[in-house]
């Protein structure tokens, strides 16, 4: 840890600030008498006054008041409500920026956190890097007195009503548009946040890409959906892609989006993309990578890493819904998928058997829990694929793919910090990282997503 000088900067006092880096969320990093200030929206280069919100032991916060001088990486964002919404950290940052950071990111996360010293390669980012979110999950509440349904407000529970978002799929931009003049024109009432009163609280759009079909769903407070059937008959005859609407009911005072209850008001229960080759069938709660051209990138490069000959046993961990194993069956003797969500363990067995796939066998389980179990049912891997949520892998888990020495071991991240932490405990287990792959699935926020092949060190 650096000495941090000791701290002079104090909380509503404005300092000139120049920004040097940008933090793992894309805030700028800045320093005032050597004191670590972190400044949302400000980018390497600019030179600030910025307000001080809030002092802590070893770092600050301040706000943006003036640019005194204006970074090269600076762009006008192209989406007229960035400077309000909290959607994207880095919409005013010129893209091959946004790429070059993220790399950079990634390196020093792997030296830093892991003391790893592995072989980055050039970040793959997207030719053109709009419109390839396939789901959006709005809040719906009043601002000003109307019906509002767009994002939260940076750093707080305002709703900026939105009526395109450049990120999202257009398909889902117009049934957002035509879901919000319906829920208008019904008088559906929206949700009020403090009185915890209303009865459409979210409203869920997942597009498919290659079928250019929509599933909406509302999240209600309760079970009843008032003029559901003139709602719906509206939804048809104004979106001819609409293939499903769901309700989801969600009773509690939370953050968290979805209750435990769907139920299907009209349509399919699933929809469904394809990515190469396969078809995926989605259902409303299931976990589907958000950006399917890069997903297609994402999945060839597990293929390649995973380099099978069609004799080999894949274990694909945290598979959601089955999606990495299915897409390497073809080239592999036998597949074994492990997810903890139940639904998503379901969708899985019906992608295998969408795709004529009988050679995928998915289970509902933790993955710490359930390694150990497919070993004593004879089920050894010859590849192992883990693609764990933000938090990384479970130490548990850690410790049984210590003991299977497996050849090839792919990790798929979506959190630098957690990947390095845990390719510090598996080098220390005897694998060697042999490169990592950066692939930008998030253009315009601070996210990035890497493949990382190990191999096991010959003893
Ligand atoms: N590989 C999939 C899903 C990755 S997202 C894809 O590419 O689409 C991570 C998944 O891990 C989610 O589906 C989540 O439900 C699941 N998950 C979270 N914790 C888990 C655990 N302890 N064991 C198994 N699965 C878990």
């Amino acid at each position: 840890m650096k000495q941090q000088k000791e701290q002079t900067v104090k909380q509503g006092e404005t300092y000139r600030i120049e920004i040097i880096d940008l933090a793992h969320d894309g805030e700028g990093v800045g320093r005032v008498d050597g004191f670590t200030v972190f400044v949302p929206e400000a980018l390497p280069g600019d030179v600030v006054a910025a307000r001080v919100i809030s002092v802590k032991k070893t770092y600050a916060r301040a706000l943006i008041e003036k640019i005194l001088v204006r970074s090269g990486q600076r762009i006008i964002p192209a989406c007229p409500k960035a400077e309000w919404c909290g959607g994207c950290q880095l919409a005013h940052m010129d893209y091959s920026h946004q790429l070059a950071w993220k790399e950079k990111h990634v390196r020093e996360a792997l030296a830093r956190l892991g003391k790893i010293e592995a072989k980055v390669l050039p970040i793959i980012g997207m030719e053109n890097p709009d419109a390839y979110r396939n789901k959006a999950q709005f809040p719906v509440g009043v601002a000003a007195g109307n019906l509002a349904m767009g994002f939260y407000q940076k750093r707080s529970h305002q709703i900026v009503d939105t009526d395109y978002c450049r990120i999202q799929h257009p398909l889902i931009n117009k049934g957002m548009r035509t879901v919000k003049q319906a829920l208008m024109d019904l008088g559906i009432e929206p949700y009020n946040e403090t009185a915890h009163t209303g009865t459409v609280r979210h409203a869920v759009f997942r597009a498919s890409f290659s079928n250019n079909t929509l599933m909406i769903i509302f999240v209600t407070c309760a079970d009843d959906l008032p003029q559901q059937d003139q709602l719906i008959a509206r939804l048809r005859s104004e979106l001819s892609e609409l293939a499903s609407v769901y309700q989801n009911v969600n009773p509690k005072v939370t953050n968290v989006i979805f209750g435990p209850k769907s139920k299907l008001l009209w349509g399919e229960p699933y929809i469904v993309d394809q990515i190469g080759e396969l078809k995926f069938a989605i259902s409303p709660r299931s976990f589907f990578q958000v950006n399917p051209v890069q997903t297609k990138i994402l999945y060839d490069l597990v293929k390649n890493a995973a380099a099978l000959t069609g004799r080999e046993t894949v274990w694909d961990l945290y598979c959601g819904i089955g999606t990495i194993g299915l897409y390497l069956a073809a080239d592999a003797a036998r597949v074994v998928g492990v997810e903890s969500v139940d639904e998503a363990v379901a969708d899985a067995h019906c992608n295998a058997e969408l795709n004529g796939i009988d050679h995928a066998r998915f289970y509902v389980g933790k993955a710490e829990e359930l390694a150990s179990w497919l070993l004593q049912e004879g089920l050894h891997p010859d590849v192992v694929v883990v693609d764990p949520p933000r938090k990384g892998c479970d130490p548990g888990l850690l410790a049984t793919i210590k003991t299977v020495e497996v050849p090839r071991l792919i990790y798929v991240s979506c959190n630098p910090a957690t990947l390095a932490r845990d390719l510090a405990i598996l080098t220390e287990y005897g694998y060697q990282v042999e490169y990592v792959q950066p692939v930008d699935m998030f253009p315009d926020t601070a996210h990035v997503e890497c493949v990382t092949l190990m191999s096991k060190v010959e003893k």
